[in-house]
């Protein structure tokens, strides 16, 4: 359990340590705060803060700041608590955007070593000089500028002289490299945009590429860990490095990111879903984000077991979804207390029990975990059952109510359908059934057998509640030409249904987790749970087909 099982990074930090490359390891967590953390971020979430801990070094939580357009202060709250909620701790919070200051004077000393230049090419201008894998690229007419002009263009760019796209500082390094990335890649844009931290101090940003190299640096991150996307940036990075003489020299490794099946994992799809309304915010209990997962009900211990049975390797892949739910089955199994819900009720009268006439029933709290305890329900004359656990015109191997048939209540006595009563349209609103008094649950009743058990709430003491059921939001991750994600968005996403619970479900809070018998794991809703009334999310239904 303490260890990180492992994996490719993990033996370069033990060699790393072994040599003596680095005497203390410190990773990062770079976030952009352009949206809320998804489940992808918790993969690599825990890859550098289980690291740092298994190897005694640090983590930083670092805003990876340089876009002001996309960024928000609701972004950097919701990602902070996430973190936390996830159960790990930062050693260092830091904005990138606190270096835009040493980033400027970075940048000032490459032009000054002729190794960047301010350009004027517009952006489709540079993207048609740009070349291709075959065929390589040519240089900007600008790129002879001379030290002196470069430095006072670019002192201009930053006293805002100069428009959005009007210019920008391009690193000199080579047009004719294989890597694209290294065919003078920009280095600073102009943006007259606020900024969330530094406001309108500055109106030129730097790029990806060279702020994020140097941020490790300042920061002395030995292993900037991201994902295979940046491998290709991976030579810029190092030049980024040596050319600007960062003290410190960090190195980037490359793991694959998370995919999951059903799924859509990027930040500008999921703020699409929240912008366009197919979910009620960010921690909609649909969304991949940590918010959503949290509102379904999911732990911050199964997502950290999730991430560690997914492992880290560099290979594309994508994670089924039933591997995080046998995680949180995993995980609420021995923890949820079992209780019961009808989502759809019928009523049933029990026509021989006496009116007006209450007993409580011991029921275990959970019959995996019998040190939670016991609880008491309530049973009288009318109770509560499922729709559909009553067939008028059952198939054969139907072993629940039907006319004229004996079912087992859970926790209380056989009971026996003997009369349907129907409703002008012909709907079955009521059954009348009787109990024998021999059969109670416990007492050791061998007469006879049953074949079914069937849950139920007693009706003058249950309490209502609102149950919301979920299937994937996503119906395929597979998009076809021409088609878009939200042609995937699944229109039966979410089914609320209206019922009842056991009475002493009426003091269960936000967050509360339960196992209701025969229909899966539930959490209390925190957004919409009322003191009139309870929502519970379907975290999980019971079964799965999934195996590790
Ligand atoms: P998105 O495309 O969802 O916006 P991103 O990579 O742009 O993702 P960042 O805020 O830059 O999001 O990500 C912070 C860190 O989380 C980065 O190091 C990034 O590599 C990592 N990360 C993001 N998505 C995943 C994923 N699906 N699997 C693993 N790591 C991820
Ligand atoms: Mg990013
Ligand atoms: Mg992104």
């Amino acid at each position: 359990e303490k260890t990180i099982p492992s994996n490719f990074i993990k033996n370069i930090v033990i060699d790393d340590l072994e040599s003596g490359r680095v005497n203390q390891i410190v990773t990062r967590f770079p976030p952009e705060p352009n949206g809320y953390l998804h489940i992808g971020h918790a993969k690599s979430i825990c890859l550098n803060f289980e690291l740092a801990d298994e190897f005694k070094g640090k983590t930083n939580l670092r805003f990876d700041d340089t876009n002001p357009l996309k960024e928000d202060v609701e972004y950097v709250e919701s990602i902070k608590e996430d973190v936390k909620w996830l159960g790990f701790d930062w050693d260092n919070l830091f904005f990138a955007s606190d270096y835009f200051e040493e980033m400027y004077d970075r940048a000032v000393q490459l032009i000054k070593k002729g190794k960047a230049f301010v350009c004027d090419l517009t952006a489709e201008e540079m993207r048609q000089l740009r070349g291709s894998l075959t065929e390589p690229g040519k240089e900007s007419p600008y790129r002879s500028r001379s030290v002196e002009e470069n430095l006072d263009l670019f002192t201009r760019m930053r006293n805002g002289e100069f428009k959005d796209g009007e210019k920008v500082l391009r690193a000199k390094i080579d047009m004719s490299s294989p890597n694209i990335n290294l065919r003078d890649p920009v280095l600073y844009r102009i943006s007259h945009a606020t900024h969330h931290n530094t406001g309108d101090k500055w109106c030129i940003y730097p790029m990806y590429d060279f702020a994020h190299p140097i941020e490790d640096a300042i920061e002395g991150v030995t292993h900037s860990i991201c994902t295979m996307e940046f491998e290709d940036h991976r030579p810029l990075y190092d030049w980024v490095i040596q050319e600007c003489e960062m003290p410190h020299v960090p190195h980037q490794y490359e793991f694959a990111r998370l995919n999951v099946t059903n799924t859509v994992m990027s930040k500008r799809k999921l703020k699409q879903l929240v912008d366009e309304q197919f979910v009620d915010g960010w921690d909609d209990p649909r969304m991949p984000t940590i918010s959503g997962l949290r509102r379904r009900g999911f732990t911050p211990e199964s997502i950290r077991a999730f991430c560690r049975e997914i492992g880290v390797a560099r290979n594309y892949s994508v994670v089924d979804e039933k591997m995080l739910e046998h995680f949180i089955r995993e995980d609420l199994k021995l923890k949820a207390p079992r209780t019961m819900g009808v989502l759809r009720p019928l009523k049933v009268v029990i026509t021989n029990y006496p009116e007006g006439q209450v007993e409580w029933l011991d029921a275990e709290i959970n019959s995996e975990n019998p040190e939670m305890g016991v609880r008491q329900i309530p049973f009288s004359r009318e109770i509560y059952i499922e729709q559909d656990d009553f067939m008028e015109n059952p198939p054969s191997k139907y072993f629940r109510l039907f006319p004229g048939n004996e079912v087992r209540l859970k926790h209380a006595y056989f009971i026996k359908c003997n009369d349907v009563v129907k409703d002008e349209a012909g709907n079955v609103v009521e059954l009348h059934c009787t109990y024998d008094v021999e059969t109670k649950s416990g007492s050791g009743f061998t007469g006879r057998k049953v074949k079914g058990t069937i849950h139920w709430v007693d009706a003058t003491h249950a309490v209502p509640a609102e149950f919301r059921l979920y299937e994937p939001l996503i119906m395929d991750n597979q998009t076809e030409e021409g088609e878009s994600f939200l042609d995937n968005v699944n229109p039966n996403s979410l089914e609320i249904v209206n019922g009842f619970v056991e009475p002493n479900m009426k003091d269960a809070k936000a967050h509360d987790k339960f196992q209701f018998f025969r229909h899966g794991y539930f959490n209390v809703d925190p957004k919409n749970t009322t003191a009139e009334k309870l929502v519970f999310n379907l975290i999980v239904s019971l079964k799965s087909s999934f195996e590790l």
